[in-house]
């Protein structure tokens, strides 16, 4: 005879757990009483193909936290006993409710049928639920039941049966967004009780790290126990739990249920309700959702979010931002004042300023977009705009999980392809991950963003906030398109079904979004302090040295003091500024000859036979090449490589008025710069960061198809765009 396998019924209370054990197993049960507690304990057991199966009937719960003691009882008996298999049995009556159990033990991992028990009730109410729906969505088999006639305990018993069969490979658990004040504390959680190998052999090491944010009472009293570990989790806790009182006026306990019942009203929406009953209760959101996620007038809404979004962007943001680049100006001068000429002073304006300046010029319009994407996330409404995007992504080949790590990395302009490519983690299926992240880096993450503005802004005035629409729409089209032929070619596969979390509206707090705002901003000017200063003064370097051979400089002079000996004894206004214009023209001569011999420029030089076909000439190879290591270098190195080959009358003058006035520049060149920004290589942290996730072989396969797929775009647009119209 085949080995002994145990079911556990689970389940709320009243759902009807009592009535199906009797109905399962009949006379052959055993009453009794779980060790050191009065819960009552009941067993039993029947045959099916002369295979003995035990039953438990466990106490009723409503969630899977140590809460109380039936909770306590029936968790430790799921994880200390073992059975193979736990029934849930969901009253259908109030389907959403009792899902919340079922996606807990899906969270545990352990392997489940879900049994939709009173359907004689919900036939009657006339509900009608779409049982094959909801099992494809959930992942789990669902079998109808009515557990007082004995209806459907057969076919439950099979196919429990046969999913035993299929779950032999172990436990395997539902990882839940939860959103970002959450998800990135709980991962690092997770990865510190993995590496402790705290309680691991018995708990998943995520689910534990949820307990701890759920504050459960016995994993953290077993943390106590363990040491260091307790603590270490304890205070990341307490961080967070400061945190979200801030921001979300709330706690993580709250926010971890609300994502639950998110997840479930998703699976819910898609049509597992064939025909609500009449006492269905509303909900404010639901109200809300049926016109902000309608299907015709939701994607409307979000365009114009959206839209209204950069407009505010651009006219709240221009001012500060005027005074940023005012007050930048205002220090090279005094630099340039205070430090005579020389490397010094190069190094001080044209790396330093110029480079850290042009990053931090932008940040009150980063800031000002940030405020509205925390905003959107505050309020719940980002959830929608991705449950919404889902029906197009699955056209595409992606799936809906790749639409947070989309938007993340700036889906919605300013994120960062970072985080995008390491949230790509909650897909499951490994071809749709693949997918989503050879693709998230097309989106314009805010380092990118200061190159569209600025070019934007340049060329194109009168619509800057139009260009940055666009700019949005051409990066998602473009990472859906790539998507789809990647899908039908090298990744080719099945798609797999989509639930993600709708969490209720809030209204968000004034505090939470200026917090938010603030983490994000900072995040983005630590980096000009720290890794921007660091590759500027490299790229600095490598644009500076080798310095001209002394008899090329020394030729320059010769030519100064030709021109200044023949200064007459008394010379008016007139001539004394032509001379100082010849002076000027020498200088700008010397200097863009300086930066051609250096390393810099001769490696844009070299590239410039063919860039120039895409529009591009030497110092532009200078900047994208400095976006290699990162985006934010693009404008900086722009900058420093204007800066340094012109000197011309005001050599204080903004950079787009240096790119207006120069003739290499018009709208044309702008364009296809702004193309290849766009589409070409991730930066260099985001190509570590893809490899970790896939393989370095898929990263530098990244590297190479962005580029060529940039140069190419760029390239036709810049050669058709001379031949058609005249810029
Ligand atoms: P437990 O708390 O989960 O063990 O629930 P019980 O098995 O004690 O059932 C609670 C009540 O629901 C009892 O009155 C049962 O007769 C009733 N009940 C159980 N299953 C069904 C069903 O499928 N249909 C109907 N109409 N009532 C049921
Ligand atoms: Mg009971």
């Amino acid at each position: 005879m085949k080995k002994t396998l145990s079911i556990a019924l689970a389940g709320n209370p009243n759902a009807g757990k009592t009535t199906m054990f009797n109905a399962l197993t009949g006379a052959r049960q055993s009453v009794g009483n779980y060790p050191g507690v009065t819960v009552e304990k009941r067993e039993g057991y029947l045959h099916v193909n002369g295979r003995k199966i035990n039953i438990v009937d466990l106490p009723g719960t409503y969630s899977l936290t140590a809460y109380s003691q039936e909770e306590l009882v029936a968790r430790d008996y799921l994880i200390n006993e073992r059975p193979q298999l736990v029934i849930d049995i969901i009253d259908a009556n109030s389907l959403e409710r009792n899902l919340y159990l079922a996606v807990q033990f899906m969270e545990m991992g352990i392997p489940m049928v879900l049994a939709l028990n009173m359907m004689d009730e919900v036939r009657k109410s006339g509900k009608k639920i779409d049982t094959r729906k909801l099992s494809q969505l959930l992942g789990v088999p669902v079998v109808e039941t009515v557990a007082r006639s004995g209806e459907g305990k057969q076919a439950l018993i099979e196919i429990a049966l046969a999913e035993i069969r299929e779950q032999e490979d172990g436990w395997r658990p539902l990882e839940i967004s939860y959103g970002p004040d959450i998800d990135p504390v709980l991962q690092e959680m997770t990865a510190l009780i993995q590496n402790a190998g705290f309680l691991t052999d018995t708990y998943p090491s995520r689910w534990l790290a949820l307990k701890y944010l759920e504050g459960d009472v016995q994993i953290k009293s077993l943390g106590t126990s363990a040491g260091e570990i307790g603590s270490a989790l304890e205070d990341m806790v307490q961080r967070v739990t400061e945190h979200c009182r801030v921001t979300l006026d709330s706690i993580p306990e709250a926010i971890i249920a609300d994502y639950r019942y998110g997840y479930i009203a998703s699976v819910t929406k898609q049509g597992v309700f064939i025909q609500r009953g009449h006492q269905e209760r509303i909900h404010l959101s639901d109200k809300i959702d049926r016109i902000l996620t309608h299907r015709f007038t939701g994607p409307l809404l979000m365009i114009g979010v959206l839209y209204g979004m950069f407009v505010a962007t651009f006219t709240v943001g221009e001012i500060p931002m005027g005074w940023f680049e005012a007050f930048f100006t205002w220090l090279s001068e005094k630099t340039m004042e205070a430090i005579p000429p020389g490397l010094l002073q190069s190094l001080l304006v044209d790396g330093v300023i110029a480079g850290v300046g042009g990053v931090l010029g932008f940040v009150p319009l980063i800031m000002v977009m940030f405020l509205g994407i925390a905003f959107l996330e505050d309020s719940g409404y980002m959830a929608r705009m991705a449950y919404m995007m889902d029906r197009v992504l699955r056209i595409f080949g992606l799936h809906g999980c790749s639409v947070m790590p989309f938007i993340v990395a700036g889906g919605i302009p300013g994120g960062c392809a970072v985080p995008g490519v390491m949230g790509a983690r909650t897909l499951r299926s490994p071809k749709e991950k693949l997918a989503t992240l050879l693709t998230v880096p097309f989106m314009p993450c805010g380092a990118k963003v200061p190159v569209f503005l600025l070019l934007g802004a340049a060329f194109f005035e009168e619509s800057a906030a139009t260009v940055l629409f666009w700019i949005t729409i051409g990066s998602w089209a473009t990472a859906l398109v790539v998507a789809w032929v990647l899908r039908n070619t090298v990744i080719r596969g099945e798609a797999t079904p989509f639930v993600m979390e709708l969490p209720p509206y809030r209204l968000p707090t004034f505090k939470g979004l200026c917090i938010h705002t603030w983490e994000r901003a900072w995040q983005y000017a630590k980096k000009a302090g720290t890794v921007i200063l660091a590759i500027s003064i490299l790229i600095w370097s490598c644009m500076t040295f080798p310095t001209l051979p002394r008899e090329q400089s020394q030729a320059f002079e010769m030519q100064r003091t030709a021109v200044l000996s023949r200064t007459p004894e008394n010379p008016d206004a007139e001539i004394i500024r032509q001379i100082d214009n010849e002076i000027l023209a020498i200088d700008n001569r010397e200097a863009e000859a300086a930066l051609r011999h250096s390393y810099a420029g001769r490696l844009g030089t070299a590239l410039e036979s063919f860039t120039r076909l895409a529009g591009f000439d030497w110092r532009t190879n200078i900047a994208l090449l400095g976006g290699f290591a990162a985006k934010e270098v693009i404008v900086s190195t722009l900058g420093t490589a204007y800066a340094m080959g012109d000197v011309a009358p005001d050599s204080s003058e903004s950079l787009g008025n240096r790119l207006r006035r120069d003739p290499h520049w018009n709208r044309l060149t702008a364009l296809s710069m702004i193309i290849f920004v766009m589409l070409y290589a991730p930066c260099f942290v985001t190509v570590v960061a893809m490899a970790r996730e896939s393989s370095w072989k898929w990263a530098l396969f990244s590297v190479i198809y962005t580029t060529l797929t940039a140069f190419a775009v760029s390239t036709a647009v810049y050669q058709i765009g001379g031949r058609f119209f005249s810029p």
